[in-house]
């Protein structure tokens, strides 16, 4: 039987894209399966300081281990924006296509279209210290948004190397080199491989 693990979100998408990266692995309870409500303020000042209030807010739930997942985007010549607040850009409760809309105008006659997503995931285990991984993926923001697929800011975000947005590809292939998957790889390779 596969070790279970809480997935400290409510947001489905990042749900879906975990459970499909480590369903070989690790069976992933989200919060509903564990009857847990809570919605963990992250006030945090970084990605992985945001990823340990999720983690440990969420521990006190289960005796399960619990994984965190910070994640967002950093447009170069925003200075690193929406970094943290990439959920709230457009403002407290914003929705993705708000803060998409934002960001393009934000960047209006910008040339330097390059960006990063970036995660920060934060893994607790009953018992040991919080373990941290990172992953990144470069690439650049488009002009208008493409594709339907994803969440969040995927419809402007073209991989470098590419032509489609994250929100133009297929979840497996968005999977196969996303920020997201990067950080678990991190996490597989601590945790699965010695
Ligand atoms: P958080 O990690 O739940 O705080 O999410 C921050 C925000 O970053 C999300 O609401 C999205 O707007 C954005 N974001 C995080 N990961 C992704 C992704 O994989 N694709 C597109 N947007 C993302």
């Amino acid at each position: 039987m596969k070790p279970q693990w809480v997935l400290a979100t409510n947001n489905l998408h990042k749900l879906e894209e975990v459970r499909a990266i480590l369903e070989h692995k690790i069976d992933i309870l989200s919060l509903s399966d564990i009857g847990c409500e809570a919605n963990p303020i992250e006030n945090g000042s970084t990605f992985s300081a945001n990823a340990f209030i999720k983690a440990k807010e969420i521990s006190l739930y289960t005796d399960l281990p619990v994984l965190a997942d910070d994640s967002g985007l950093c447009v170069n010549a925003l200075n690193g924006s929406p970094g943290v607040t990439s959920a709230r850009y457009a403002g407290d409760n914003a929705s993705d296509s708000e803060n998409v809309i934002k960001l393009l105008s934000e960047l209006s006659g910008t040339t330097d279209r390059s960006a990063y997503f970036t995660t920060s995931l934060c893994l607790l285990i009953p018992g040991s210290q919080p373990q941290f991984f990172e992953g990144f993926i470069h690439g650049a923001i488009a002009e208008v948004p493409s594709g339907s697929n994803g969440f969040g800011y995927d419809p402007v975000f073209i991989p470098a190397g590419g032509l489609n947005t994250f929100a133009e590809m297929t979840a497996s292939e968005k999977n196969a080199n996303s920020h997201r998957a990067d950080a678990l790889q991190q996490l597989f390779l601590k945790l699965f491989v010695s």
